[in-house]
């Protein structure tokens, strides 16, 4: 079987919004996505085809190496070990959309790219992250896939933009670092507000402003345009208004695939406020499969406004699974949490406490929204 390393990385916004990049192995034609969840670098220093040598290779062909000048940190394929397979490589279909079990949930979307290739976000630059470079937050995902891959509306709605410009609000500016963006204005709301999602970095779009979509229907093609080093699609949930101000999490509101589910959690530092780019460690009790989840930067991105999180990550098998982390340097804390078929386990974790629910699947008390 063939395979391709493709990493993708993409890099946004003075300061303002970036996207970035993974491991990814790809098996055509069913791609697969192997992860490995080491923590990129602060900056991009090297762009190297797979012999590690040119520097201008073809985007399906490069290494995107980011790292400091002192550290480099390739990117590169971290083969899986035994037992990662169900993680890493494959997952069941998703729920059909509209999906909430749990009065606060909302599933409301499909995934953007579909289900015969990668189609999930990239585990080391999730909503919040910053790893690509301090004081930029990412604020969206980044799924993976291939130049020309198609790109699918997430639900029914009114396209509100397409092409160059969207984050500049300049049609045509072709240094935008969205690239060509569609945005969507939904035929359905939350709770009577607006919603909105945003695909950036397209190679192409086949829909213009004032066009009825429907869920699933093409609006263009994976690409590489706008400030980005290789081609993936940024996704984007907004809410309220189509404004990069308005974003939030959208691993809360894709459906889960079939029988996984979803890890939210709040952790918080001695004050009681977000503690920012903390390391949450997730290992599966089942497979020992682990993840670093680092809690979101400072600006830009907004929790849920029941959830108030500041961490998530999606397409977690139902199951058992350890959850670390250190408030400082000679503590580490831990518990073990359940994940439920299509629902959100949420934890609140807060020094000197520790882990502070002792039923995780028991949702929080809704609380006023706190800026991250
Ligand atoms: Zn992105």
């Amino acid at each position: 079987m063939k395979k391709n390393t493709v990493v993708i990385l993409c890099l946004l916004v003075f300061s303002l919004l970036s996207c970035t990049s993974s491991k990814t192995e790809i098996v055509t034609p069913a791609a697969q996505v192997l992860f490995s969840d080491n923590k990129a670098a602060s900056d991009i220093i090297a762009i190297t085809n797979n012999n590690g040598s040119n520097t201008d290779c073809p985007n399906t062909e490069c290494i995107y190496s980011i790292g400091t000048p002192t550290r480099i940190t390739p990117l590169r394929l971290n083969l899986p070990t035994p037992g990662e397979e169900i993680i890493s490589g494959w997952r069941p279909p998703q729920y059909p959309v509209p999906l909430a079990l749990g009065q606060f949930d909302h599933f409301y979307f499909a995934r953007p790219i579909a289900a015969d290739v990668v189609n999930w976000p990239v585990a080391n630059y999730r909503y919040g992250g910053t790893e690509l470079s301090p004081g930029i937050t990412h604020t969206g995902v980044d799924i993976p896939a291939i130049a020309g891959t198609p790109v699918l509306a997430s639900g029914p709605g009114t396209v509100v933009w397409a092409g160059w410009g969207l984050f500049s609000n300049t049609p045509d500016n072709i240094k935008d670092p969205y690239g060509i963006a569609v945005a969507i204005r939904h035929d359905f709301g939350y709770n009577g507000r607006p919603l909105f999602t945003v695909y950036a970095h397209m190679r192409s779009t086949n829909v213009a402003i004032g066009e009825l979509i429907n869920t699933g229907d093409q609006i263009g093609e994976v690409g590489d345009t706008g400030y980005t080093t290789g081609p993936h699609l940024h996704f984007e949930v907004r809410i309220d208004k189509d404004s990069y101000y308005n974003t939030r999490n959208p691993e809360l509101w894709l459906a889960p695939p079939q029988g996984w589910g979803v890890l939210a959690g709040r952790v918080q530092n001695s004050d009681r406020d977000f503690s920012h780019n903390m390391t949450v460690s997730i290992r599966s009790i089942e497979n020992n499969h682990e993840w670093n989840v680092i809690t979101y930067g400072s600006s830009a991105v907004n929790p849920d406004e029941y959830f108030n999180e500041n961490m998530v990550i999606s397409d977690l098998p139902s199951g058992k699974y350890l959850i670390k982390i250190s408030p400082n340097l000679t503590e580490t804390k831990q518990t073990i949490i359940s994940i439920y078929p299509g629902q959100i386990t949420f934890f609140v974790f807060r020094p000197p406490e520790g882990f502070i629910k002792n039923n995780f699947s028991e949702y929080p008390t809704p609380a006023p929204i706190k800026a991250p």
